[in-house]
C-alpha cells in the first residue's frame, strides 16, 4: 500500500487536512506527524503544512517525482473560519492536480452539509446566492450544491411549527442486538450474552425516564424515537413495559412523530408489532440493508430475504402506514447489479421512506478490523450508485428530506433520507439540524441542550450497559447537570 504522510509544524487544522487528503487518496495509507517527529517506516509522498510568518506553506514532495508548492497568505490569521477555508481550498487545488481527482463534496469533511445551505437560506438569500457560496468557497459539484439546497428548503418546510424554546426530542436506547452484524460501530450487545441484565437495564432506563419527565413537565414533547441497537431484540412483554412506561410518564398530545426502530427482521414477531399498535407509534423501521442473501450471510445479519418481506407484510397487515427501510450501499462484494436488485425488490414492497448509507468503515467495526481477510472482495460505491438510489426513490414518489456524512465513508458519499410527503422521520432533521435540545436515555446516548443564542451543549451515558446500571444516579446527575445549569 502506499504510504503518504503529512507534515505540520502546528496543531491547527490537522483534521481538517487529513480529513481532506485521505478523502482523495482513500486507498492509500495516511500518516499525520509534527516536525520533529520520526515517524515510523518510509513515505511515497510527503506533504507538508508549514505555519510562518502570517501564512502557509503547502509543499508536496513526491518520491523521484515533482514537487509542488503552494503559499496561502492570511489576510487575518486570527479568523479561523476563514483560515480553515484558504487552506482547505489550497488542499483540494494540489491533491486535485497531482491524484487528477475530484470530490463531490469539495472541501467539506464535516458531517452536516445541509447547515451551509441552511443558514444562507435562513438569512434570506435567494437558490442562486447560496449556489455560489457552495461552488466557491467549498468547491461541490453542481450535484451537491442542488442537492443541499434542495434538502435545506425541504427540511426547513418540515420543521415549521416546531416549539424550539418550550419543546424538547426524546430518545430512549436499547442497546441489544440478535447478534452483532460485521460492520456495526454503535457499540451494540448481543442479546445471548446481555439476556438475564436486560431487566436490570430497564429498570435504569426507567428511573432515567422518571427524572427526565418530571423535569420537563412544563416542556412540550414533540418526537419520540426508540432506537439502539434493536428495540424489537425485547420480548413483548418487555417492549411493553417500555412503551407503557414513556406513554404514561410523558405527555402525549403534542407529539408530532413516534419512531420505533423495529430494525432487525429476525426480531419481528406479530406479537411484537401488536404490542407497538397498543401506542400511539407512527413511524417504524423495518431495515433490509440489502435484499441479497450471499451478503446478508456475509455481514453477520442473521435474516433471511424472507424474513424482510415477510415481517414486512405483516406490519402493513397490523395497519403501520408509514414504514421507513434502511439499506447499506458499499456492502462487501456488491456493486451496481446488486443494488440494482435490492431497489428492485424495495420498490415491489413500497415503503413510505427510504434511508441510503454509504458503508461508513468506522475504526470500531469488526469489518474493518479484519478487512484484510476481505481484501480480495470489493467495498466499492460511485456517484452511478448513488443515483440509481436516488432515481428508484424518486420513482416511489420520495424526496430527499436529510443528508448527513460520516468519516471514511465508501466512495466520500453521503447517508440520505428519501420519504413519501408526511412520512418524513422529523427526529432524523432535528438531529442533524440541532435546533431542538433532546433528552437521550439509555446506554450510549447523548442529550443534547440546544440553548435560544445557538450554543450547543452535551451529556453522554457511558456506553457499556454493565457500567450504565452501576452508575445509572452519576448518569442521572449529568442529565440534571446539563439541563439545569447547576
Ligand atoms: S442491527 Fe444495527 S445496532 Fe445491531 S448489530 Fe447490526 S448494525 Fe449494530
Amino acid at each position: 500500500m502506499r504510504r503518504t504522510g503529512i507534515e505540520f509544524n502546528r496543531h491547527d487544522y490537522e483534521y481538517d487536512v487529513y480529513s481532506l487528503v485521505k478523502a482523495f487518496i482513500p486507498e492509500e495509507e495516511v500518516v499525520s506527524f509534527y516536525s520533529g517527529e520520526t515517524p515510523a517506516g518510509d513515505f511515497d509522498r510527503l506533504f507538508r503544512v508549514l505555519y510562518g510568518d502570517g501564512g502557509y506553506t503547502c509543499i508536496v514532495e513526491e518520491q523521484g517525482g515533482e514537487t509542488l508548492r503552494e503559499q496561502v497568505e492570511l489576510a487575518s490569521p486570527e479568523d479561523r473560519f476563514a483560515t480553515k477555508n484558504l487552506l482547505k481550498q489550497t488542499v483540494y487545488r494540489m491533491f486535485s492536480e497531482l491524484t487528477c481527482r475530484t470530490l463531490p463534496w469539495g472541501t467539506l469533511t464535516g458531517i452536516r452539509p445541509v447547515k451551509l445551505a441552511m443558514h444562507p437560506l435562513e438569512k434570506g438569500q435567494d437558490r442562486k446566492e447560496i449556489a455560489a457560496g457552495l461552488r466557491d468557497t467549498y468547491f461541490l459539484s453542481e450535484e451537491k450544491t442542488n442537492l443541499a439546497i434542495d434538502i435545506a428548503v425541504r427540511e426547513r418546510e418540515i420543521l415549521r411549527g416546531m416549539d424550539y424554546k418550550n419543546g424538547y426530542s426524546l430518545y430512549v436506547g436499547i442497546p441489544f442486538c440478535p447478534s452483532i452484524c460485521l460492520y456495526c460501530s454503535f457499540g451494540s450487545h448481543p442479546l445471548k450474552k446481555w439476556r438475564k441484565r436486560v431487566d436490570e437495564y430497564l429498570d435504569c432506563l426507567i428511573r432515567e425516564m422518571a427524572f427526565t419527565a418530571e423535569y420537563f413537565s412544563d416542556k412540550k414533547l414533540q418526537t419520540v424515537y426508540i432506537g439502539g441497537g434493536t428495540p424489537t431484540s425485547l420480548t413483548a412483554s418487555q417492549l411493553d413495559r417500555v412503551l407503557g412506561e414513556v406513554a404514561t410518564r410523558f405527555p402525549m398530545d403534542e407529539v408530532r412523530e413516534f419512531t420505533v426502530e423495529a430494525g432487525r427482521p429476525d426480531t419481528i414477531t406479530e406479537e411484537k408489532l401488536a404490542v407497538i399498535r397498543r401506542y400511539p407509534v407512527s413511524r417504524i423501521s423495518i431495515n433490509p440493508q440489502t435484499m441479497n442473501q450471499e451478503t446478508l450471510d456475509l455481514v453477520g445479519r442473521g435474516h433471511t430475504v424472507q424474513e424482510i418481506t415477510g415481517t414486512f407484510h405483516m406490519a402493513r397487515g397490523l395497519g403501520f402506514d408509514n414504514i421507513n427501510m434502511d439499506l447499506i450501499v458499499g456492502l462487501p462484494g456488491e456493486g451496481q447489479e446488486e443494488v440494482a436488485h435490492t431497489l428492485e425488490q424495495i420498490r415491489e414492497l413500497e415503503p413510505d421512506s427510504l434511508t441510503v448509507h454509504s458503508l461508513a468503515l468506522k475504526r470500531a467495526a469488526r469489518l474493518n478490523l479484519f478487512r484484510d481477510r476481505y481484501r480480495e472482495i470489493s467495498f466499492a460505491n460511485s456517484q452511478e450508485i448513488m443515483s440509481l438510489c436516488e432515481q428508484t426513490a424518486a420513482g416511489m414518489g420520495m424526496n430527499p428530506y436529510y443528508l448527513y456524512r460520516q468519516k471514511n465513508m465508501a466512495g466520500n458519499f453521503e447517508n440520505v433520507g428519501y420519504a413519501k410527503a408526511g412520512k418524513e422521520g422529523i427526529y432524523n432533521i432535528l438531529i442533524m439540524e440541532e435546533k431542538q435540545s433532546i433528552a437521550a436515555l439509555g446506554a450510549g446516548s447523548v442529550s443534547k441542550r440546544v440553548y435560544p443564542d445557538g450554543l450547543i451543549k452535551r451529556s453522554e451515558n457511558v456506553k457499556d450497559v454493565s457500567h450504565y446500571i452501576a452508575r445509572i444516579e452519576e448518569m442521572i446527575e449529568r442529565k440534571k447537570h446539563l439541563l439545569c445549569d447547576c
